[in-house]
């Protein structure tokens, strides 16, 4: 990761910049901010910086042996402790053991959730930082320095480190080693032990740009630039969810088409028609009737601020807004509140195994009256 590589972000990079070039490198920071932003890629960036032995003003040169090793997250004055889900029977139970998966994962994405890293590894389950990683970390900062004039340990979600190992690692902050400095990486600063949360200095890091993000899409994916730039607004300055959100663009189409028929059907109370609409969307299956509902509830909030003339705060897509002009005359004051609450009541049902085909079928027509309303 070069700051080259990095999602706008240029204030930021100027300030880690400055750091180096003033030589003021505080040794202790946190990145801050919500996901998505770029935190991890943003701080193996400035490692890099910090270690490179040819940089310029601007960023690292690439190709010093320092900067080879970076490119694999291999250099041996890099250090990484991120949450994992313990295996004992395998003894897997410390960092080192999911490292080389860990490398593989930043490397294919760098701005990584750390959920998504936790569902690749642990299947869902909740991970952590155990206690035992706190005899690794003060392993690994005792050892000399390799090659390089800094050792950098970057923890990743250090909220979730075990109480012991935050106050191991606590210590170290209040008395650190020289020529070490230590990246914290943080989507939920605040529940981080207040101790430490006190010793580093915090960098929050800004959403990314509408603009931005469109560039890099436009890089990445071959969606139509309005449709890019209206799933940027919706992503909120975060790329982790600017990446979902084009994945779902396909499921979102469906769910437009279905919501369409659902409106319509329902207005007519054409009930037969409801029945094999009904049909179709339990065939699809529990997660698809989840997805449909919150889409539903989107459709209708966003149709009221429709309704309320204020499209400048609307998030659709052309076609839905194409649709919206005529249907948000049906959304107002006096219905809003009773359809959001059906369909959320719909999509609790179903979440707890409630039978769909009733659930749905009943939906639609308490939306006939409310639609009428
Ligand atoms: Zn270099």
């Amino acid at each position: 990761m070069l700051f080259s590589d990095i999602i706008g972000q240029e204030a930021i990079k100027e300030q880690l910049r400055q750091t180096v070039h003033s030589q003021r490198l505080p040794h202790a920071q946190l990145f801050s901010g919500v996901e998505g932003v770029g935190k991890l890629p943003l701080a193996l960036a400035y490692a890099r910086y910090i270690n490179c032995e040819n940089r310029n003003k601007q960023d690292s040169c690439g190709n010093c042996p320092s900067c080879i090793k970076f490119n694999k997250m291999v250099h041996p004055d890099l250090h990484f402790v991120f949450p994992i889900v313990k295996n004992d029977a395998k003894k897997m139970t410390v960092c080192d053991n999911f490292l080389a998966d860990f490398r593989e994962a930043v490397l294919t994405n760098p701005y990584l959730t750390v959920n998504t890293w936790l569902n690749q590894i642990g299947e869902g389950k909740q991970g952590q930082i155990y206690t035992n990683e706190g005899d690794e970390i003060i392993r690994k900062l005792n050892l000399k320095t390799y090659e390089s004039e800094y050792k950098i340990m970057i923890i990743w979600a250090p909220e979730k480190m075990h109480e012991s190992c935050a106050n191991r690692v606590l210590k170290i902050i209040e008395e650190p080693p020289p020529k070490t400095i230590f990246l914290l990486i943080s989507d939920t600063p605040d529940e981080i032990i207040g101790t430490i949360q006190s010793r580093v200095q915090r960098i929050s890091i800004p959403p990314i740009n509408v603009k931005d993000l469109v560039a890099h899409a436009q890089n990445r994916y071959t969606l139509p630039t309005d449709e890019l730039q209206l799933l940027a607004r919706m992503a909120q300055g975060s790329w982790s969810h600017m990446q979902a959100l084009v994945e779902q663009t396909d499921e979102m189409k469906i769910n437009f088409e279905r919501f369409i028929q659902l409106m319509r059907l329902s207005w007519a109370l054409n009930v037969k028609e409801l029945r094999a609409w009904v049909d179709e969307l339990v065939a699809a299956g529990r997660e698809e009737e989840k997805q449909f509902l919150q889409y539903a509830q989107r459709m209708i909030r966003e149709n009221f601020v429709l309704h309320l003339k204020q499209p400048t705060l609307s998030y659709m897509s052309q076609q839905e807004q194409a649709f919206a002009k005529n249907f948000s005359q049906f959304i107002n004051e006096r219905n809003i509140l009773d359809i959001m609450d059906e369909l959320a009541l719909a999509e609790a049902q179903i979440e707890q195994n409630g039978n769909g085909k009733i659930i749905l079928l009943d939906l639609s027509i308490k939306l006939y009256r409310l639609l009428k309303k």
